[in-house]
Order: C-alpha cells, then sequence, then structure tokens
C-alpha cells in the first residue's frame, strides 16, 4: 500500500527535484546553506543501480543549470542554491558489487569536480560502515575538494575513523547514528553517545577540516558554542547540519548568531524509510503526524 505523501511532507520536501528547488531556494533567501538528498536506499538491482546513478547525475546537472541561470540572469533571481548533495552509497550498487559501486561514485564525482559539486557520503547501517569508509578513502587523493564522510557517534569504531579522517583533512558530518545496531559494536545509552559525540566534535572542530555538527540536541549545541567561544575558534572553521522540517526557528537563529548552518533537504517518492526513521527518534514527531491527519 502506498502512504499518501502529505504525512511525510513536514520533513521530505517535495516528491520531485522540480518541487524541492523552490524551497531550498527559500531557505538559502533566509541565509541558510543546503544539501540536497535524493531518497532511496539498499537497491538490490543493478537496473535500479543505473536508475540512482543517473538521478543523481541529472541532479548534479540541475543545480549547476540552476544556478548558471542565476548568474546569467538579466533580472536577479535571488540567491542560488548551494550545489551540495548527500548520498548513499547503498544507492549505487554497494550491497551487489563494491567495485560496481566504486565506478558509479567515480562516474559520480567527475561530474561533481567539473561542476564544483559537493559530495557527502551520507552513512547508513553498520554492514557497510566499512565498505564506506574504505571506498571514502580510496576516491578522496581524487577529488579531495568534492566529497566528504558521515561519521556516527555511536560506533565504537568512531574514535578511530575520526582520527583517520583528521589525518586526511577530510570533510565530515558527525551525527549520533539513526539505525538500530547490537550493543557490541555501537553505544546504547544517550548519556554514552552524548559524551563520543562531544568528544568527535571537539577533536574535528581542532584538527580536523570544517567539520558538520549534525544535530538537534540543544546539549550538544551548547556544548559546541562554548567549546568555540572558550577556545577563541572562529566560526567560519565548522557548521551546523539540521534536517528539514526540525526546529526550524532554531536555524534561522543560528544564521541570525554568525553560525554557518546547512539544512538536509531530503525529496523524492522513497520517502517511507526516512520518514520511518524520524518517527522512531522522537515521539513529539508522531504527535505532529497524527496532528495534521486530525486537521485534514
Ligand atoms: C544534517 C543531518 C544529517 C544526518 N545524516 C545522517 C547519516 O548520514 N547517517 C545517520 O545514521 N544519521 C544521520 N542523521 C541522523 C542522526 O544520526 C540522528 O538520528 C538524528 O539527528 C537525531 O539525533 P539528534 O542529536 O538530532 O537529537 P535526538 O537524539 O533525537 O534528540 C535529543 C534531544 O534534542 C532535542 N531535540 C531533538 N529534536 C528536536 C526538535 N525537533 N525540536 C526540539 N528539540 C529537539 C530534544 O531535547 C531531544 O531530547 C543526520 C542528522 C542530521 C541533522
Amino acid at each position: 500500500m502506498k502512504l499518501p505523501f502529505f504525512l511525510a511532507q513536514r520533513f521530505v520536501a517535495a516528491e520531485t527535484p522540480e518541487g524541492t528547488l523552490p524551497i531550498a531556494r527559500n531557505l538559502c533567501s533566509k541565509g541558510l546553506h543546503v544539501t540536497l538528498d535524493l531518497l532511496g536506499e539498499y537497491v538490490s538491482d543493478r537496473s535500479l543501480v543505473d536508475e540512482a546513478l543517473k538521478s543523481y547525475l541529472q541532479l548534479i546537472q540541475m543545480l549547476d543549470a540552476s544556478s548558471n541561470s542565476e548568474n546569467n540572469s538579466e533580472v536577479s533571481l535571488s540567491v542560488g542554491i548551494d550545489k551540495n548533495i548527500s548520498i548513499k552509497l547503498s544507492m549505487l550498487g554497494q550491497k551487489i558489487d563494491e567495485s560496481l559501486c566504486h565506478d558509479n561514485l567515480i562516474k559520480l564525482l567527475e561530474a561533481a569536480k567539473s561542476t564544483n559539486t559537493f559530495v557527502r557520503l551520507d552513512m547508513e547501517g553498520s554492514d557497510v560502515t566499512e565498505s564506506t569508509v574504505s571506498l571514502f578513502e580510496r576516491v578522496f587523493p581524487l577529488y579531495s575538494e568534492n566529497v566528504g564522510i558521515v561519521l556516527q557517534a555511536y560506533m565504537r569504531r568512531t574514535k578511530e575513523d575520526v582520527e583517520r579522517m583528521c589525518e586526511l583533512q577530510a570533510r565530515v558530518r558527525i551525527c549520533k547514528g539513526a539505525y538500530k545496531e547490537p550493543v557490541g559494536i555501537a553505544w546504547q545509552r544517550m548519556s554514552d553517545i552524548r559524551d563520543r559525540y562531544q568528544e568527535y566534535m571537539e577533536t574535528l572542530i581542532t584538527r580536523g577540516n570544517y567539520p558538520g555538527i549534525a544535530t538537534h540536541d540543544d546539549i550538544l549545541i551548547d556544548a559546541t558554542k562554548k567549546f568555540v567561544s572558550t577556545n577563541n575558534i572562529s566560526s567560519d572553521k565548522f557548521e551546523f547540519q539540521m534536517l528539514f522540517g526540525m526546529r526550524s526557528e532554531t536555524q534561522l537563529e543560528m544564521v541570525r548568531d554568525g553560525y554557518n548552518t546547512r539544512i538536509y533537504i531530503p525529496f523524492g517518492n522513497q520517502w517511507v524509510p526516512y520518514f520511518s526513521r524520524r518517527l522512531r527518534e522522537r515521539k513529539e514527531n508522531v504527535f505532529f503526524v497524527l496532528k495534521h491527519l486530525v486537521r485534514r
């Protein structure tokens, strides 16, 4: 059964790229930065992998064309949209054949390099963590300006990954982690995850390359602000990142306070797994959807 899109509308911008661009442009006009994420994950069929690659390439072209038409326009179309996308390697064939995924990633990064687009590799479940880190490390030397990775604070291995990424001077988004993982490989208690997150945030801001501090958690946001102010670190050394539809007022306050802030904008018709993760991690999100349903 296909769920109606209006259920997800608070968390997913639109089902099409054409519907998403005006929303992204509106956020950029308020001083926010954006990253666009075409939803979908764990593709197990080669023809669907080809389709996913094609869709990602079209998205890069569309963002590039949109920024060029803004530059060329006599009448200013106000602000442009960042050429910045987030992708999932499991859509490029990671679970079918790692070398297929590598080749697809190279095709994508070639397009990114030629259009000056930044591609962030989202981090998925622990079954692909090692593969994602090692594919990233293979492509990074060739595309260091155009590719970044995500690390999850709940994974026990992340301390080591943070060190590896600092050494490479790779751009890291640090988040808590959204998948259900076993106790042997992932911290479970929120207090433990927050402690690890804070440690990695400090390391990445001090020794990393322009990390993305991705959280809606005031404890971690305040810890970040306190850390940079105590250590006289300027606000252009990192950015905050939040998800579309979450804490919209806080996002704008951050911009007003002079912090670079990027909004992760998911879109596309394969929104159910992403939507389910948002409902699972916060009961207020479920109440919001129910309230919306009752009002209709
Ligand atoms: C930009 C971005 C990209 C991400 N990319 C990935 C990825 O690649 N891989 C991955 O596994 N996960 C990713 N995530 C998801 C992430 O791992 C967490 O699952 C998600 O962010 C929830 O953790 P949190 O720290 O934001 O807050 P939570 O742990 O959900 O909440 C902690 C506290 O924060 C406050 N809070 C949270 N949300 C709100 C709200 N809407 N309004 C008011 N207060 C709130 C509340 O006080 C709450 O108790 C990403 C998250 C972001 C923001």
